[in-house]
């Protein structure tokens, strides 16, 4: 279990939090979605939980131990895929992958596994040897997330993954994160597209203003309607607008 309990963090003395009192559980071998309009709160929650950010107030437990001592030992263990393009356009697929596996400490004598495996879940042999900047917008989503993949986390969070992709590389993508989580790993999972979270989430959290609205297993979060008409009368935000 992933406890985030009361949460509170904020940028500036004399700005709103960013969160204020968040309180999630999220199962082990869930995928749960985390939706909110604009400046909810997400990235900050996500960058807290991938250690980029602490805690001012609260804390954010993993299987009964705080994050900092469960990753400790665990320093690959936790991948986090922003939302921005994070590999160099001039470098192949390939050398991307083997960069990044040694930022993330990956030693000499397993990256070559680590980067094919990560290659062939991401499905992106056939273009390894391209450079990054000549990719599809599907494809560079792709290498995100494989570079996400090559420390052999355990949770992956993932903060709107699919945002600029085209309709077959978004299915693909649900598909490989589907595959990544039915291995028994954990996915958290950003998006401002609704049907995406019905599609692959099992639970989701509808957060605003650094607050939780509402979470729950989907079918209860729902509760027979539209997860777009939920967070519209919750948020008060269309989608279309
Ligand atoms: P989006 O869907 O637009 O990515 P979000 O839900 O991820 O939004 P956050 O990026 O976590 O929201 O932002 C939450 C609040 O914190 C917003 O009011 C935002 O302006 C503020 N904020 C985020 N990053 C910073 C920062 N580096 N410095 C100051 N304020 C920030």
């Amino acid at each position: 279990m992933i406890r985030i309990d009361s949460l509170h963090y904020r940028y500036r003395p004399e700005t709103p939090p960013a969160l204020d009192g968040i309180s999630i559980d999220i199962a082990r071998g869930s995928i749960h979605g985390l939706l909110g309009p604009n400046g909810a709160g997400k990235t900050t929650l996500i960058s807290l939980l991938a250690g980029l950010l602490t805690p001012q107030k609260g804390r954010i437990v993993i299987d009964g131990e705080s994050l900092d001592v469960w990753r400790a030992v665990r320093p690959n263990a936790i991948a986090l895929v922003p939302q921005d393009y994070a590999f160099y356009p001039m470098l192949t697929v390939a050398e991307n992958l083997d960069f990044f596996a040694g930022v993330q400490g990956v030693p000499q004598q397993e990256r070559q596994r680590r980067c094919a495996e990560a290659l062939a879940f991401s499905r992106l042999e056939t273009v390894a040897k391209q450079r990054a900047e000549e990719l599809s917008g599907g494809l560079r989503r792709r290498l995100n997330l494989a570079i996400g993949l090559t420390g052999e986390p355990e949770i992956l969070l993932l903060d709107e993954p699919t945002v600029g992709v085209d309709p077959s590389s978004r299915r693909f993508l649900l598909e490989i994160i589907r595959q990544f989580a039915a291995a028994g790993r954990t996915v958290l999972y950003t998006s401002h597209y609704m049907e995406e979270v019905e599609a692959i989430c099992s639970d989701a959290s509808i957060i605003d203003h650094g607050k939780v609205l509402l979470a729950g297993p989907i079918a209860e979060v729902k509760q027979g309607r539209t997860l777009e008409q939920v967070f519209v009368e919750l948020t008060g935000y269309s989608l279309r607008d």
